[in-house]
């Protein structure tokens, strides 16, 4: 968003009510849409106070927005498209209204809907968040006006998340671990080793914020099945599952983090045998083939279940991925998705990191010392920050 060009809207705006006088209404200065872990948000820039309520509409979907009479000084084809968001109009509803349409592409609920308070150079801003929801809840709740007159009065801005009396549980999984030593670098580190002193290494970072209960998976050197990983993520109640890992490749020049989501189709042919190699973790510590079976039956449930929380463990990729980016080396397309064992508890977000490459004898060498190892954790533990950061601004839980 451009604060500074909605601050000039602003000042055009106060100019030209000036001018206008006593019948001055609530100026709408500016329109920007955003998309936040697992819904879309709309927020308009009122110079003044404004009522509001909203509804949602079938064939096509649409949310209405109906405001006390403003009116409209937006640039035209500002603010629409994003997320759910096809399209936005803005129309004189009756004396008394004046109507925002917003032309959603799928179902929606609208999650909240609010008014802040004038910030600094900010004006009120008036906040919608969008989210899909299926067809059934979509009926359920369509047509019925809401009036939102509580949250309108209190008007208070959302909790900063650093105020949070709650903490997050973070659950790190180190790699391997025990009979199954991972990959093995080309002078001879083993993965099981990095993963578990990185992950004791961003257990204390995060818990030094005094916001996250940080839990690992294994705290030594031992042999530990996916499923009692994605069990222990599960048990915890963990908002947020990170497996920490380090990658090796034959071709030794290749060096970079990466990060990894659940998705049935690989994005590429390389992740779905990352994802292979890293899903056999199990058959070395000598589990039958069985138990690690019914992955088709597992695969159609995850379809129906999962699908929030794949978006909102790609909400945590695509925060982490830059993040990485500004400290360390990273691969060229470093998201990548592929049927992770280990990312499979339907209700955690969970991501698979790939701090490096142990073939490579650069990333071998940061691996192994703290040091090292440092500012890659230190990008993770921002991520973290961030992705919570956002889900309390868009008031989503966690
Ligand atoms: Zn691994």
């Amino acid at each position: 968003m451009s604060g500074r060009k909605a601050f000039a809207l602003i000042l055009a705006g106060v100019l030209l009510g000036g001018c206008a006088a006593a019948a001055a209404r609530p100026v709408v200065t500016d329109v920007r849409t955003g998309e936040h872990v697992g819904l879309t948000r709309l927020v308009l820039d009122v110079t003044e106070k404004v009522d509001f309520h909203t509804f949602t509409l079938a064939d096509p979907y649409r949310v209405v927005v109906d405001l006390s009479q403003v009116d409209w000084r937006v640039a035209p084809g500002k603010g629409d498209r994003k997320g759910v968001i096809s399209g936005l109009r803005f129309a004189q509803f009756d004396r008394r209204t004046s109507r925002v349409v917003i032309d959603v592409r799928e179902p929606v609920k609208v999650r909240k809907a609010f008014l802040l308070p004038p910030r600094g150079k900010l004006a009120y801003r008036f906040v919608i968040d969008i989210a899909p929801v299926d067809e059934a809840s979509f009926a359920n709740s369509m047509g019925a006006p809401k009036k939102w007159v509580e949250r309108a009065a209190k008007s208070s801005p959302p909790e900063p998340p650093r105020k949070s009396a709650v903490k997050r549980v973070v659950v790190l999984d180190p790699g391997h671990g025990g009979v199954d030593p991972g990959a093995i670098g080309v002078s001879g580190v083993q993965e099981k080793t990095v993963t578990l002193s990185a992950a004791r290494e961003l257990k204390k970072i995060l818990e030094r914020t005094g916001r996250y209960d940080v839990i690992l998976t294994r705290n030594s050197d031992r042999f530990l099945r996916l499923r009692d990983r994605v069990a222990k993520a599960r048990e915890a109640g963990a908002h947020l599952f990170v497996s920490v890992h380090a990658d090796s490749i034959r071709r030794r020049g290749v060096r970079g983090a990466s990060i990894y989501t659940l998705s049935e189709k690989a994005s590429d042919a390389e992740a779905a045998a990352l994802a292979a190699k890293e899903n056999k973790a199990d058959l070395l510590g000598g589990v039958p083939l069985e138990e690690v079976g019914d992955e088709v039956v597992e695969a159609i449930l995850i379809d129906v279940a999962q699908r929030d929380t794949m978006n909102r463990s790609a909400g945590f990729a695509n925060i982490a991925l830059p993040e990485l980016g500004k400290r360390v080396r990273t691969l060229r397309n470093g998201h990548r998705f592929a049927g992770f064992a280990v990312l499979k508890a339907p209700e955690v977000p969970s991501v698979l990191v790939e701090m490096g490459y142990l073939s490579n004898r650069r990333d071998e060498r940061m691996l192994s010392t703290a040091k090292g190892r440092r500012p890659v954790l230190e990008a993770l533990a921002k991520a973290i920050d961030r992705y919570f950061a956002e889900i309390d601004i868009a008031g989503v839980g966690g």
